[in-house]
């Protein structure tokens, strides 16, 4: 399988016609090797158009749905962002190209080691990551210009919006366990503004702000 034309096809056919225009996000999502973070198996598999397994009960996202939330962010190159489900680290990686300083935090040690070791392999020097609980946010590392959920919410944790800078923002998937609103938020001077995005179904963000195990 070629991988490149795959990917190429992957931004021409899945995210353009969408809707997806800014040039950084596109041609970020047009060099991340997708594939190399799900398993072998499922490879071939790695461009289409859906979320896919990567064990743990969890999912890398459909490229579509990392675009979007990507493009919510608005990032120039010089951010430092935070994100919450590190999962396969293919999110990270985009984020990585996007922005100066990645932070990412994961609940399952497995995941977040094996994700750690495909960013390094890739060469990435400004990727973090920690096995946490990242309802909590990163407190040491805040403010973020940006902040990026990609599991589902009960609601949006004050938690991580204390820990966005003034004009950052926060994309983050609301709902019930089972369907949701992906929903941006702008921290301003006079409060938070909230817009929706689009549904979608995200695995749940577990932890002391989030779902119940
Ligand atoms: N961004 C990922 C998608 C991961 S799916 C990717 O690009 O592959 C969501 C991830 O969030 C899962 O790996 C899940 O374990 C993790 N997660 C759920 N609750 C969490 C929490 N409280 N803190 C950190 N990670 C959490």
């Amino acid at each position: 399988m070629n991988f490149d034309a795959a990917r190429n096809r992957m931004v021409d056919e899945q995210l353009i016609p969408r809707g997806i225009n800014e040039p950084r996000v596109l041609s970020a999502m047009r060099k991340v090797p997708r594939h190399l973070f799900v398993e072998e198996a499922l490879q071939d598999r790695a461009y289409g158009d859906y979320a896919l397994p990567i064990g743990e009960k969890q999912t890398i996202s459909q490229p579509y749905m990392v675009a979007l939330m990507t493009e919510a962010l608005e990032l120039s190159g010089s951010e430092i962002v935070l994100e919450i489900g590190t999962g396969s680290g293919y999110q990270a990686a985009i984020l990585a190209e996007l922005s100066r300083q990645v932070y990412s935090i994961e609940r399952i040690a497995s995941l977040a080691l094996r994700a750690r070791k495909v960013i390094e392999v890739l060469g990435y020097k400004n990727v973090d990551i920690k096995i946490y609980d990242g309802t909590l946010g990163w407190e040491e590392k805040a403010p973020f210009d940006g902040i990026i959920v990609t599991a589902s919410a009960p609601d949006i944790p004050k938690s991580l919006t204390d820990q966005l800078k003034l004009g950052g923002r926060l994309v983050i998937p609301v709902g019930t366990r089972h369907f949701q609103t992906l929903i941006k938020v702008v921290k301003k001077k006079d409060g938070l503004v909230k817009m929706p995005l689009t549904e979608c179904v995200f695995v749940p963000l577990i932890g002391a702000y989030g779902w119940g195990e």
